[in-house]
């Protein structure tokens, strides 16, 4: 029996994660699985896979849980150093899906075990890479990319030397907007930026993947994840979202991953990795599919792609403000406080000023330093959009 915990398993990729387990339950004993404000769906994922605990991050949610969670067995627990407890209860592999800068302490603290950690949460690398990799290594724990194009990489690397590796190509859909004309995106609405065409997934990486800061993040991510340099790291636009990433060798071969756009197949594969096993992904008819397209993504179209340039080469803690800005614009965005493309300008002036402020992104990257200049960029980034507005 394989122990493992979910944290955000109420999101989109928790409850994919939750729907592979559930086909195997005898091969999977639930430790701990963690949400947010959805306590029904907590609580009712608790019951039906047997978890040892279930943990929301609201502390005025604690009586509720309790409520749905009455003679089931299951304990209930709130708050933030619940999240950390949870991490720390023992588990053979566990799954880092939380949404945004709040999953970097629980895969932290899971980390300590020296076990597996899968890890859909690109922010922790954006903001921490160098921290989680050391910690990782510190402990003999062993990170597993669940990002569908890390793992794409990840699995064209498999008995690879990292040395022999000329440039990754990362693939982008271009989101909800690729088609449309540059005039028409300021004005674009939540609800436009909310769907998208080819990937089932949270509102917040959806809204991310029409502005390409998704794919800034997901740069920043391979850097940092599979140690190559920024100009090795190429995105190219691919409507179709069937290959997921290529890696070039020195002898210029191209190895692609290929398949369905089914976050269950990069979860897939870090649950039984080193295995494969079978999965309930569509099978692709090439025939049918007859074409795949690729093209440039236009510079001036995609300013989130710059910035994460911007970001590799300043470093230390500029990937912390880098995102925490980020999510700060995106929050607005959502509130209907700013628009879509004032979202880029937002972390543009966030990044400039707080680069400028001595020491601040250059000071040793831990969870305290961290914490600090993600707690300053939301700041900025609020005085940022207000003196727009103002
Ligand atoms: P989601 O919004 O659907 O789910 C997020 C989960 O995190 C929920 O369980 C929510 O309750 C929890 N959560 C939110 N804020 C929290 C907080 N402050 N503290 C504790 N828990 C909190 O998000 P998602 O789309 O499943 O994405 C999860 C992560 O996986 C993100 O980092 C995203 O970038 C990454 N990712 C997602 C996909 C996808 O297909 N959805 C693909 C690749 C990578
Ligand atoms: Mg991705």
């Amino acid at each position: 029996m394989k122990r493992v915990t979910v944290f955000g398993s109420t999101g989109s990729i928790g409850q994919n994660t939750l729907d592979l387990i559930a086909r195997a339950p005898q091969d999977y004993d639930v430790v701990a699985l963690t949400g947010g404000r959805n306590i029904t769906q907590l609580a009712a994922d608790a019951r039906r896979l047997g978890a040892q605990v279930a943990v929301t991050a609201h502390d005025d949610l604690l009586e509720d849980l309790r409520a749905a969670l009455a003679g089931s067995g299951v304990a209930a627990a709130a708050g933030q150093a619940a999240l950390i407890e949870a991490a720390a209860r023992p588990a053979d592999w566990t799954m880092s899906a939380i949404v945004g800068a709040a999953g970097l302490a629980p895969g932290m603290e899971a980390l300590k075990q020296g076990a597996t950690l899968a890890l859909a949460n690109k922010e922790s690398l954006v903001t921490a890479g160098p921290l989680l990799m050391a910690t990782a290594a510190r402990h003999g724990a062993r990170i597993l990319p669940v990002d569908s194009e890390h793992s794409a990489i990840f699995q064209a690397l498999a008995g690879e030397d990292i040395a022999a590796v000329e440039r990754i190509i990362i693939t982008a859909s271009g989101g909800a907007f690729r088609d449309w004309p540059l005039e028409r995106l300021a004005a674009a609405t939540l609800a436009e930026a909310s769907s998208h065409p080819n990937w089932d997934m949270g509102q917040r990486i959806t809204i991310d993947s029409a502005s390409m800061f998704n794919k800034a993040l997901e740069v920043i991510e391979t850097r940092e994840f599979f140690g190559v340099d920024p100009d090795q790291i190429e995105v190219i636009l691919h409507p179709e979202s069937l290959v997921h990433a290529l890696v070039g060798f020195r002898d210029g071969a191209l190895m692609a991953h290929v398949g369905a756009s089914d976050m269950r197949h990069a979860i897939g594969y870090a649950l039984h990795w080193p295995e494969r096993r079978d999965l309930p992904v569509a099978r692709l008819d090439l025939a049918a599919i007859g074409t795949l397209n690729f093209r440039a993504p236009d510079p001036a179209r995609y300013p989130a792609l710059r910035l994460a340039r911007d970001v590799m080469q300043r470093g230390g803690l500029s990937g912390a403000v880098f995102n925490a800005a980020k999510e700060r614009a995106l929050d607005a965005f959502i509130a209907g406080r700013i628009g879509f493309l004032d979202m880029a300008g937002v972390v543009e002036d966030v990044l400039t000023r707080m680069s400028s402020e001595s020491g601040l992104i250059d000071a040793e990257i831990t969870l305290d330093t961290v914490a600090h200049v993600d707690h300053l960029a939301r700041i900025r980034a609020d005085e940022a959009m207000q003196a727009k507005a103002g």
